[in-house]
């Protein structure tokens, strides 16, 4: 193979290779080349528009942005304007729909009382105190010792296993973190964001302009490997997982992967929100998405689609890192191997290459981190 000449690679066009190839075009002025090993670029917020409905989905799940970081959010809006969308999302259980986060509508409503504030986390309270403890070693655990054993059955235990495969006992109590708890009436998903929404005229649309520079060349269907025949003035920054680039060399690293099935439905509204989730383990699907509600601000027509998310476990797509001590210290060993390997001039980041459950947001802050190193090294 001849070789090709830049002055950076980048191997992975999402949001982390995207925003740092974008850093260098325009402050450093640089050429990069990006490798994207999919026909398309964005990584998993890749979003397009249905060829039957004419509706926008996100092809590799519901994505929305939400952030708190003031430095994100002055990047970001010279690429996108965001719609008003707010996120909420409802559970169906027992054929019944209930608000989550858990809620004082969620427990009034599942323990069919009227309770105030103050009374939902005494009655709560009550039910938790049991399974208090210093430390929560596992997900099991602190999600016991927050909302008790009922809501905690009903709604958490069969969807966690379902989405990750394994026992909630052997999975990482941050992962019971991400969902807040609260004894009033407020029902956004997310904890107060600075800014929330869904881009515009898409994600992809976010993803062409960060990459619109003559100095950014985004090679698609191409599997980087070690070996490949590129001639890198300066670094490579890989954003895929280290266990792909390095071999396996130190075992397979795990991860929670998800399909989906899309179903054109000849109504204009199928559920009436953006996501219903399933917590029953007789649903092999743990939601169903049904993107038309993400813009409120579009006329659609007169049929929805609607998308069923199945998780899959260890399938080829990585899409969440299963962070328990297993797979932490592997990671741990590829990332070492290679910062002692620094002549191969090769830098990692972002969700898949940190092996972290970052946010959008996150990772467009650890991004921008990277890039300030990055511009202290070579300006
Ligand atoms: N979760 C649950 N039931 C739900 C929603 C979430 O048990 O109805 C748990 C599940 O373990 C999940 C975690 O809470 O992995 C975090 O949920 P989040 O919505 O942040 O997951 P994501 O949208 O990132 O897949």
């Amino acid at each position: 193979m001849k070789k090709i000449k830049t002055d950076f690679l980048i191997v992975g066009s999402g949001l982390y290779g995207c925003v740092i190839a974008e850093r260098i075009s325009s402050i450093l002025k640089k050429k990069v080349i990006i490798l994207e090993k999919r026909n398309h670029i964005g990584g998993n917020c890749y979003s397009e528009v249905d060829k039957n409905t004419g509706i926008e989905y996100h092809k590799y799940g519901t994505h929305i942005f939400h952030t708190s970081i003031k430095a994100v959010w002055d990047y970001l809006k010279d690429f996108t304007k965001f719609n008003s969308y707010r996120h909420q999302v409802l559970t169906k259980y027992k054929s019944k729909t209930y608000q989550l986060p858990i809620n004082l509508e969620t427990i009034n409503s599942f323990f069919g009382k009227n309770f105030s504030p103050s009374q939902a986390r005494d009655f709560v309270t009550r039910q938790t105190k049991k399974f208090y403890k210093n430390n929560y070693n596992n997900f099991e655990e602190k999600a016991l010792s927050q909302i008790g054993e009922k809501l905690y059955k009903a709604f958490i235990k069969y969807y966690t296993f379902k989405q990750w495969g394994k026992d909630p006992k052997n999975l990482p109590p941050s992962i019971f973190n991400r969902l807040p708890l609260r004894f009033n009436y407020n029902e956004d998903y997310y904890k107060n964001p600075f800014i929330q929404g869904i881009p515009l005229d898409g994600y992809t649309s976010i993803f062409k302009r960060l990459t619109e520079s003559s100095k950014i060349e985004v090679i698609y269907n191409f599997n980087y490997e070690y070996e490949n025949n590129f001639k890198v003035k300066y670094l490579t920054i890989y954003t895929g997982p280290l266990d792909k680039l390095l071999k396996n060399k130190f075992g397979k690293l795990e991860w929670r992967s998800l399909g989906f099935k899309k179903e054109v439905i000849n109504s204009e509204d199928y559920q009436g929100t953006s996501v219903i989730n399933y917590p029953e383990i007789k649903f092999n699907y743990t939601r169903i998405h049904e993107p038309r509600h993400l813009h409120p601000e579009r006329k659609y027509g007169k049929k929805t689609l609607i998308i069923k998310e199945y998780p899959k476990v260890n399938n080829s797509e990585p899409y969440y890192p299963i962070n328990n001590s297993e797979n932490k210290e592997r990671h741990a060993m590829y990332k070492n191997y290679l910062i002692k390997n620094k002549n191969k001039k090769i830098i990692f980041g972002g969700r898949l290459a940190d092996y972290a459950y970052y946010d959008m947001d996150m990772t467009i802050s650890a991004a921008l981190n990277k890039f300030n190193i990055i511009k202290k090294i070579f300006k």
